[in-house]
């Protein structure tokens, strides 16, 4: 008896084992099968990610795109295109261009429009969300006939990893699709982060869902002082919102401390109110329906508290690399982000990518994602060398008056070439547009910091004042080839125009001179 048990455990072992081998063998096969699928699968379809793969398909390569929204905690959800085009750059800048306009309807009255008492104008919340709505709806419609002509394979699910060639795309109705692929590229974006405190994630919104709110904000708590923070607060204040911003360290962070200075001296004169070196303790709904926000000053300890309608929190944003599961294909994360370490946007297992606002040591910035998108795929299957370059990149904060740049900030500068041996070139000025209306050129400021020695290479650019990323867009390609500070002076300017100040810079910060405007015409 025992013996024959024995023998029956011993063949089911065998057979187990051979059972086994068949699995293996088979997983072999399918995947050697199955990696054919796709030439690429590319995990999200935001700036970076969708201009990938448009690149790759015109390669001739088949393409997978997987895109899903997560709701925010405050279920806000939306369509195909990522960050930018849904709760981003776009509805961000027709948000700001409202709070313009607005400005603009008072300055109109004084250049001669017969129109209402500007100041029983009121913005319709309600109509200007559709409205802006309405936009980003028509762009998630042409993103998607664009792929479909293009012939990129959309697919509304959420990627992992389960291996480096293997990505699971979960679907809405929870079925899963199993992908094979010979790449994989995450361009999987970020999302807000919220504070460890109580009541954050409960009561308060992100720029998730600002731009879709069904009822105006009110008086509202902006927590965060980066450019997000900061334009949001900017908006809301234009359109005629009480808008307080709390500051935990510095404004504008990363940025060039003295534009940043400026930006937030403007925002003050404009009514933004500021609470620096605050950070939030809790928050809580109130019977109202108003919202009781504590904080705490960092330097005294003293506490505060206060009732807003709104609290926005934009105290950073996090990499969507946890729920990516990518330490299933042992992509190599960074400790503290839990962004992407990749070298030329490829990370340490040679066949899955990164670009966009999930990779490591990188702006986080629409132009970037796209660039560095359609390069890696032109490297990939066009046989092409260009790689991207990540310096020199512009960029503007659309603040109520608004702050362009390129290159060094003037404390990275001196950081990195020492203070003797740069030159930096400042001056206020005052638009022409502003005489008529009054309008304060208090902050109307421009700064050019160059290389002392010759040929005064030009190393940053700074610009505060009307339309800062339309002046500054040009200067960057200037920028980018080098220009030295000579080229900048014999540049002619156009005139009347705001631009033309980079080319009538006279003073220097080291002469002590004033750098208060000249005339206006000579
Ligand atoms: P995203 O555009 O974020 O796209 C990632 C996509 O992947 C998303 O749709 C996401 O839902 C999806 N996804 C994530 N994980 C998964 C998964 N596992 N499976 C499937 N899909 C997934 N930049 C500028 O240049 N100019 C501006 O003025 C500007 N303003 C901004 C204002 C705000 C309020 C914000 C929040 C950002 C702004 N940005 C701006 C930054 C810009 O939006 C980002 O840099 C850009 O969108 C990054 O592109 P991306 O491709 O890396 O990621």
């Amino acid at each position: 008896m025992m013996v024959s048990q024995r023998l029956c455990n011993r063949s089911l072992l065998k057979l187990s084992e051979k059972l086994l081998t068949n699995i293996r063998h088979l997983t072999t096969l399918r995947s050697s099968i199955a990696a054919k699928d796709y030439d690429l699968v590319v995990i999200g379809g935001g700036s970076g990610g969708l201009a990938c793969a448009k690149e790759a398909v015109s390669y001739g390569k088949k393409v997978a795109v997987l895109d899903f929204v997560t709701p925010s905690p405050q279920g806000t959800t939306w369509g195909l295109g990522g960050t930018c085009v849904n709760v981003g750059c776009i509805p961000k800048k027709l948000m700001h261009q409202a709070a313009l306009l607005g400005e603009a309807l008072h300055d109109a009255k004084e250049f001669g429009w017969e129109i209402p008492d500007p100041s029983t104008l009121k913005i319709n919340w309600t109509r200007l969300v559709e409205a802006v709505q309405n936009h980003v709806k028509s762009v998630n419609w042409v993103t998607r006939v664009e792929l479909r002509d293009k012939k990129v394979e959309y697919i509304n699910g959420h990627g992992h990893f389960a291996d480096p060639n293997t990505v699971i795309a979960t679907l809405k109705n929870g079925t899963e699709k199993v992908l094979k692929t010979d790449h994989v590229l995450i361009a999987c974006g970020g999302r807000p982060s919220f504070p460890e405190v109580p009541g954050a994630k409960e009561y308060c919104i992100t720029s998730d869902d600002i731009f879709s709110l069904e009822k105006p904000p009110g008086k509202t708590l902006v927590v965060g002082a980066g450019y997000i923070g900061l334009e949001c607060a900017g908006f809301l204040k234009g359109m005629g919102f009480d808008a307080t911003v709390m500051v935990r360290s510095v404004v504008l962070r990363g940025f060039d401390q003295q534009m940043a200075g400026l930006v937030t001296e403007e925002m003050t004169e404009r009514g933004v109110k500021f609470l620096h070196k605050c950070v939030p303790v809790s928050f809580e709904k109130l019977n109202s329906g108003r919202i009781l926000a504590k904080w705490r000053n960092t330097v005294d300890n003293s506490e505060f508290s206060g009732e807003f309608d709104t609290v926005l929190i934009a105290t950073g944003r996090r990499a969507l690399t946890k729920e990516l599961k990518a330490t299933n294909a042992g992509i190599d994360l960074d400790n503290n982000s839990l962004k992407v370490i990749a070298k030329l946007e490829q990370t340490n297992v040679p066949n899955v990518f990164a670009v966009g606002d999930v990779l490591q040591g990188r702006p986080e910035l629409t132009p970037v994602a796209v660039q560095a998108g359609k390069l890696l795929a032109a490297r990939l299957y066009g046989k092409s060398n260009n790689q991207m370059d990540y310096t020199n990149v512009a960029t503007t904060v659309f603040t109520p008056i608004e702050y362009g740049c390129v290159g060094y900030s003037e404390e990275a500068a001196i950081q990195n070439y020492g203070e003797d041996n740069l030159e930096i070139y400042h001056a206020f000025y005052k638009p022409l547009e502003f005489f008529i209306p009054q309008r304060s050129p208090a902050r109307c400021y421009l700064k050019v910091i160059c290389l002392r020695k010759a040929p005064r290479t030009i190393v940053g650019m700074h610009f505060i004042g009307p339309h800062a990323g339309e002046v500054i867009q040009g200067y960057a390609a200037a920028v980018k080839c080098g220009m030295t500070f000579d080229q900048l002076e014999n540049t002619v300017g156009i005139h009347p125009t705001v631009s033309e100040e980079f080319t009538r810079m006279v003073i220097t910060k080291r002469s002590g001179l004033d750098p208060t405007p000249q005339s206006c015409c000579s």
